[in-house]
């Protein structure tokens, strides 16, 4: 007989590994597959040297250049041990009972449901609309007194949609301000938008107190190992955030390479063109052979392949290339290379695959 847990945590998922492919292309986890720069690595080996001491629990030379990098105050930026654990925390400071509720769209990234049950709420998800994007009137319309916090994906996690500049002002306009909304930004770098609709939460953001928006290093600035992601919105909510946050949780490492990451940003970005190029080129391929593909602005393809998403997935993996099935909705692509996303089209275009998907 073991300690008691809490009973709720049966209806959360243990961690099933998945079947091993060796050698197979990995595009299932939205990874850059560029690895990280000279200068990062260079940081990295220097601050090993000091692994013996603790971390700066405040991440004070990070935060510091953050704000500096988008203008805003130190106050206002928090970091976290990548995004997903301010996620968590972001629950942990607005929700203290069964009673409270969290809003996202679903299907959304996979971790919202798992954080909000982990911070005792209550999840209320509402469906996609038949493009697979938010419905942002439906999510307004899904607004009680209960609700504590709304997460919006933009771009969506896994469907790769993304709401233009006025629709999320008009739907930051109808959320009451006792209301936290969390603008998850992750794929903000592959947004390619014409600049008049580019969508930047940090902009809407900074007339809005209840407004938080998430950013991460661990996509297009390569970190997903290493973990560092941050939160930039109102101090009073940075503060509290500080206060649930893991003590050292973000380490050394981490902060030195987000630093370094940053530096180097422009040629960190540059990369995101051939990215978002080779995210097009596999729409466009992937369409012209029948498939149904949503315009994506983030590093991944969404394909709606519905009961037969895991057999695809499966099928995909034989052929030599993991991505990711979704229960019944899809199946997530990740851009990967060039020759690593030509094994995917070839497998994908092949005609036995096109008879058993497509038919
Ligand atoms: C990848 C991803 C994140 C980032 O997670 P990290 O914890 O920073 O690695 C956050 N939100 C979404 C929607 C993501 O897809």
């Amino acid at each position: 007989m073991s300690a008691r847990i809490r009973p709720d945590l049966e209806s959360i998922p243990g961690y099933v590994p998945g079947r091993s492919f060796p050698g197979a292309v990995k595009l299932a986890s939205n990874e850059s597959t560029f690895g990280p720069l000279p200068s990062v690595a260079k940081a990295i080996a220097e601050a090993a040297e000091q692994l013996n001491r603790y971390p700066d629990n405040s991440s004070a030379e990070l935060r510091g250049a953050l704000a500096e990098f988008h203008g805003v105050d130190v106050s206002e930026v928090a970091i976290g041990c990548g995004s997903v654990a301010l996620c968590q925390e972001l629950v942990q400071i607005t929700c203290d009972s069964p009673d409270d509720q969290v809003l996202f769209a679903w299907r959304s990234f996979e971790a919202y449901p798992i954080v909000t049950q982990v911070g005792n709420a209550t999840a209320v998800q509402v469906p996609l609309d038949p493009a697979f994007a938010h419905d942002l009137d439906a999510m307004t319309a899904a607004i009680t007194d209960r609700t504590r916090l709304v997460f919006v994906c933009n771009p969506n996690n896994p469907t790769g949609t993304a709401h233009r500049r006025e629709d999320l002002i008009a739907f930051l306009d109808s959320v009451p301000e006792r209301v936290l909304v969390v603008l998850d930004e992750a794929y903000y770098e592959y947004l390619r938008f014409p600049e008049s609709d580019h969508p930047n939460g940090i902009e809407l953001g900074r007339t809005r107190s209840n407004v938080i928006v998430l950013r991460t290093f661990s996509k297009a600035y390569g970190l997903a190992g290493l973990r560092a992601g941050y939160a930039i919105g109102d101090p009073e909510i940075v503060t509290a955030l500080q206060k649930v946050h893991i003590p050292f949780s973000v380490n050394r490492l981490a902060q030195t390479a987000a630093l370094a990451c940053l530096q180097a940003r422009h040629e960190l970005l540059e990369r995101t063109d051939r990215v978002v190029a080779e995210r097009n080129r596999m729409r466009e391929a992937l369409m012209t052979a029948g498939y149904r593909v949503p315009p994506s602005q983030a590093n991944f393809v969404w394909l709606p392949l519905g009961e037969r998403s895991a057999d695809f997935g499966t099928a995909s993996a034989e052929a030599g290339v993991l991505v990711r099935p979704y229960g019944t909705d899809g199946v997530r692509v990740t851009a990967g290379d060039p020759h690593e996303n030509d094994l995917f089209l070839t497998f994908a275009t092949a005609p036995e695959t096109m008879t058993r998907f497509l038919g």
